[in-house]
């Protein structure tokens, strides 16, 4: 019996993972799942698992969940330190699958437990990437990768040589502006931004594919997990979302990870790793799928590209800015503050602006975030003007 905790329960990775967990009561027991403010998927989901305990981090939602749960014994608890306590609760398996950086201290939490936590939620990756690596380190936590390119990356990577890897490529699908105009780009809506052609996810990490800063994200996000020179982290656009991404070694071979574009692939690998269980996808069909394609991506229409390969390079609170930034204008362009095309430009003005020293402690990253939200917003009236 494995007890696993679900941070981010109702959120799109989330619910794949309580698909999985729960076509196998067996196996899997829920102890803690924590949402951001959707009172009746949790309270629906806590149900459901018999979780030990819910947890909403908006307080102001607790009332309501408490009223959702009454007459179970599931215990309920509200606000930022109630999701961070929620983590520390004793667990075999985390699922790390909040978005945003606002994942930051629970992931530092589970991963003072020492045991496997699964990341899906990438940005406390890109902003601390050292400070969570070197906190892993000290507690023995086991840190599994579950964005689908990393877990490919993790996979091709199994009982190799980190010193015979000569090329980590990663594969992107070009989101739903792949093929359009600049032009075309400057008018595009929140609704065209979010509908990926792909995957079915939440609406920040799709506007983040749109902008392809999500590729931008998972270039630093594969440093900080595969120890390799970032020159030799390469990014291909592949249409068809197929290969998740490749690891070429030094003789020429060049290995793959292929799979349904569905995020219940990686989770079921994370879940059940170092062994395999079964989902219920359909298999790949490749005669029906044809063909495979792969283009470079353009660093004209994508800025972001270039922006997260600059912040990867100078590396300190860099990667911390250009994220913190991109929160902040995909939440704009999601309001219908900005358009589209200014996302990558506050980001970059942010990074202009804004240039402390490395942050070496999470306090330090925690602050260097808050500093770089207010000047990011700071910097939306200019866009908006
Ligand atoms: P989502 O928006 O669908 O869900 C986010 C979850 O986090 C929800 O449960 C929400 O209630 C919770 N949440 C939001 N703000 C919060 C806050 N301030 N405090 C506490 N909880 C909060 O997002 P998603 O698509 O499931 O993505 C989650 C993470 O996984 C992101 O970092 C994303 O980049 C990453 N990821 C997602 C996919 C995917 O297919 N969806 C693939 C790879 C990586
Ligand atoms: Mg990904």
């Amino acid at each position: 019996m494995k007890t696993v905790s679900i941070l981010g329960a109702t959120g799109s990775i989330g619910t794949s993972t309580l698909d999985l967990v729960e076509r196998e009561p067996d196996r899997f027991r829920v102890r803690a799942l924590t949402a951001n403010r959707d009172v009746a998927k949790l309270a629906a989901a806590a149900k459901r698992t018999r979780a030990e305990v819910a947890v909403v981090a908006d307080e102001s939602c607790l009332p309501a969940l408490r009223d959702a749960l009454a007459g179970s014994d599931i215990a309920v608890a509200g606000g930022r330190a109630a999701v961070i306590e929620a983590a520390a609760r004793p667990v075999d398996w985390t699922m790390a699958a909040i978005v945003g950086c606002a994942g930051l201290e629970p992931v530092m939490a589970s991963v003072a437990q020492g045991t496997t936590v699964v990341l899906a939620n990438k940005e406390p990756l890109v902003s601390a990437g050292e400070v969570i690596l070197a906190h892993a380190e000290t507690h023995g936590a086991t840190l599994l990768p579950c964005d689908s390119e990393h877990n490919a990356i993790f996979q091709c990577l199994a009982g190799q040589d980190m010193a015979d890897v000569r090329r980590i490529i990663l594969t992107a699908s070009g989101g739903p502006f792949r093929t359009a105009t600049l032009d075309a780009m400057r008018r595009v809506t929140p609704a065209q931004a979010v509908a990926h052609p792909n995957w079915s996810m939440g609406a920040k990490i799709s506007v983040d594919s749109a902008t392809m800063m999500n590729k931008g994200l998972e270039l630093i996000e594969a440093a900080r997990l595969f120890p390799i020179d970032p020159d030799r982290i390469e990014i291909v656009v592949h249409p068809q979302s197929v290969i998740h991404s490749l690891v070429e070694y030094r003789d020429g071979s060049t290995l793959a990870q292929l799979g349904p574009s569905d995020m219940r692939v990686p989770i079921a690998h994370c879940l059940a790793w170092p062994r395999r269980m079964a989902t219920p996808m359909a298999p790949l069909d490749l005669i029906a799928i044809g063909r495979l394609e792969f283009e470079a991506p353009d660093p004209i229409r994508f800025p972001a590209l270039a922006l997260a390969r600059a912040a990867l390079d100078a590396g300190g609170a860099r990667p911390a800015i250009l994220n913190a930034a991109n929160e902040v204008a995909v939440a704009a362009f999601l309001a219908g503050r900005i358009g589209f095309l200014e996302i990558a430009a506050i980001v970059s003005d942010t990074l202009e602006r804004y240039d402390p020293p490395a942050p070496a402690t999470l306090d330090a990253v925690l602050a260097i975030d808050a500093e770089a939200r207010r000047q990011a917003t700071a910097g939306l009236k200019d866009a908006a003007a």
